[in-house]
């Protein structure tokens, strides 16, 4: 099955909203509404910058979309900083990133805050952009794919195949992200595959291959093509490469 490729700019704790609102009107001048036939394009600002960011695409009706970072398990309450899924539905979110491993570090979420974040998102007609990867030590010692594999497994658990149908799945080698440590093509693609693999074996080949699985990992313009060659990449979550504008386009247009 054709996947259309997706590529999500995760903006991380960057830009404040006039910057956000200059980078997005870079995207929006550079990439022509045609150019999203062939590729899905969205940016993932910290929380502050989404309504200027929906203003922006609204206004002049991007096809540009846009998510959050991150979300709460829960709908509302006694939650001090938290951002909820209707909040975020509200804001016309399309995609929210979960189990991005900075989260897993430095916030301490297990697989099981994760699923509840995934369902969460669901619930509110988010996609989630479910994020797994495996720490140096564990590639090294040849578990990556069961590292992954369990993540992806456990982020997903007690979800029908109706409802998985509508996350997009992120596989993102933690020795990979922020370093300029590109994994190879082939690395990639092998992680990729045996997460597809996985879902047809729990929810069956055709919600399998309906699925987008992400790479992301030091992704920019010099390597994405090599890796949106491979069978089982259906595009790339970037990190530091999506604040520049010209570079991030530039990605786009070779992806
Ligand atoms: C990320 O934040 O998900 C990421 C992949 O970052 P970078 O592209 O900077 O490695």
């Amino acid at each position: 099955m054709a996947r259309k490729v997706l590529i999500a700019g995760n903006w991380k704790m960057n830009l404040n909203h006039l910057e956000a609102i200059a980078l997005v009107q870079k995207i929006a001048f550079s990439l022509p509404e045609k150019y999203y036939a062939k590729v899905d394009v969205t940016v993932l600002p910290p929380f502050t910058d989404i309504r200027s960011v929906q203003t922006l695409t609204d206004g002049d009706k991007l096809l540009l979309t846009y998510g959050a970072q991150d979300l709460s398990p829960h709908d509302s309450g006694a939650y001090t900083g938290d951002v909820s899924g209707p909040m975020l539905a509200k804001l016309g979110c399309t995609y929210v990133t979960v189990g991005h491993s900075e989260r897993r570090e430095y916030h301490h979420e297990d697989d099981e805050l994760v699923n509840k974040k995934v369902r969460a998102a669901l619930k509110h007609g988010l996609s989630p952009i479910l994020c797994v990867g495996e720490q140096l030590e564990v590639r090294e010692a040849g578990g990556h794919l069961e590292h992954t594999t369990n993540q992806l497994v456990a982020g997903l658990k007690g979800l029908k195949a109706e409802q998985v149908k509508n996350v997009v799945v992120a596989y993102e080698p933690v020795w990979a992200i922020g370093t300029g440590r590109v994994a190879t093509p082939a690395d990639a693609e092998e992680v990729c595959a045996a997460l597809r693999a996985t879902l047809a074996e729990k929810y069956g080949a055709e919600i399998a291959d309906g699925l987008r699985v992400l790479y992301g990992g030091s992704v920019k313009s010099g390597n994405i093509g090599d890796l949106v060659k491979c069978e089982n990449i259906d595009g790339a979550l970037v990190g530091g490469a999506s604040l520049d504008a010209d570079e991030f386009t530039k990605l786009c247009a070779l992806a």
